[in-house]
């Protein structure tokens, strides 16, 4: 049987480290993954950090962007394999929300709706994030998120406080960059 070949949307997300760094490090080890085709990143937003008591100015500032793709395998395997590419940059768990070096999340497989303890799917929170959807539009101007409708009336109306990269904040990246 031939596999089909579905189109899906991946979030980016790091706080931690090299956070720029990590990220392409990350779309170029998932680009040539076996099991995924096509590979398109947006270009990368800075964002203030969100915990579980909202917006955190003093926490480090995140670097967030999105990827097209199309992939082969199940909605799962792809989970493994995005839960594998972050424990390869170093991503721990302990607090809901918390500082991370990598985060990777699917929101959207095919027209597919997923709803299991592992994996929820369309993300049920991409629709209030101006983190996934300012990215998103910068590489899709006509994205539609599924259930929520179009990516630019959502983003007008949680409003759009990302910002492109910083140069402080590319220094800042190369320089942990150089330690390594
Ligand atoms: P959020 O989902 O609100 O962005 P998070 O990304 O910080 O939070 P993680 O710690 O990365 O959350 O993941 C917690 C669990 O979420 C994972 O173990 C995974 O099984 C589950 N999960 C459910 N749906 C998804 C999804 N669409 N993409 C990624 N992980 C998911
Ligand atoms: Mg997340
Ligand atoms: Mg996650």
């Amino acid at each position: 049987m031939i596999a089909q070949v579905v189109p899906i949307l991946l979030a980016f997300g790091s706080n931690l480290g090299d956070r720029s760094g990590t990220i392409a490090a990350a779309q170029r080890e998932l680009a040539a993954s076996a099991g995924i085709i096509e590979f398109s990143p947006s270009p990368l937003r800075e964002t203030i950090a969100l915990t579980l008591d909202g917006p955190d100015e003093t926490a480090p500032r995140y670097v967030n962007g999105v990827a097209r793709a199309t992939t082969t395998l199940s909605p799962h395997q792809l989970l493994d394999l995005l839960q594998a590419v972050e424990s390869t940059h170093g991503r721990t768990r302990e607090t809901r929300w918390g500082d991370r070096t990598l985060d990777i999340d699917l929101i959207l497989f095919g027209g597919r709706v997923v709803q299991d303890e592992r994996l929820t799917v369309p993300h049920p929170r991409a629709f209030e994030r101006d983190f996934v959807l300012a990215p998103w539009i910068a590489l899709e101007p006509d994205a539609v998120l599924m259930g929520h409708g179009r990516v630019a009336d959502l983003l007008a109306r949680v409003g759009d406080t990302t910002l492109p990269l910083s140069a402080e904040t590319e220094a800042a990246d190369a320089a942990v960059r150089e330690t390594r």
